[in-house]
């Protein structure tokens, strides 16, 4: 029998605006972006995607990331606030339910140890929460659009 997900019963989670997410913790300190989220950040700002490109994006192996800020937190963290909330990127929408951390151990070591979310508010059934993970399985597949 298949073993059942650490998430079958719902993980509750509800973003409580620490922007720990949005500062450089290693592995997790890039924002990716697809073009679907370069138009929608570029709109939000009322640039046209070729300015927004060339002003805030560059390319890392043939992927398209924010450029970094000489701290290394995200070029769009005011005060501990996202700046680009509504536009934001599909990354920063579906954390924390990425490929990477949805197991038992990452989300422990990842997640939990870090994010004051974690066990607040909303409680994500096992539905929403695949639809956040195949949102952004589906994102990292399209990064380099
Ligand atoms: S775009 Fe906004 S939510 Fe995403 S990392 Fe930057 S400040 Fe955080």
């Amino acid at each position: 029998m298949a073993k059942k997900n650490f998430w079958a019963d719902g993980l509750q989670f509800q973003c409580q605006g620490s922007a720990k997410c949005c500062v450089s913790r290693g592995s997790y300190g890039y924002v990716f972006l697809t073009k679907t989220d370069r138009k929608a950040l570029a709109k939000h700002l009322k640039m046209t995607l070729a300015e927004f490109t060339e002003t805030h994006c560059e390319l890392q192996d043939k992927i398209w990331k924010l450029k970094e800020s000489s701290n290394a937190d995200c070029i769009f963290l005011r005060d501990k606030k996202c700046g680009v909330y509504e536009g934001r990127p599909t990354q920063c929408r579906t954390w924390p339910f990425w490929p990477e951390v949805l197991n038992a151990r990452s989300w422990r070591k990842d997640v939990v140890s870090f994010c004051p979310g974690v066990g607040k508010g909303k409680v994500w059934s096992a539905k929403e929460i695949e639809e956040q993970l195949k949102a952004q399985i589906a994102s990292q597949n399209n990064y380099g659009t």
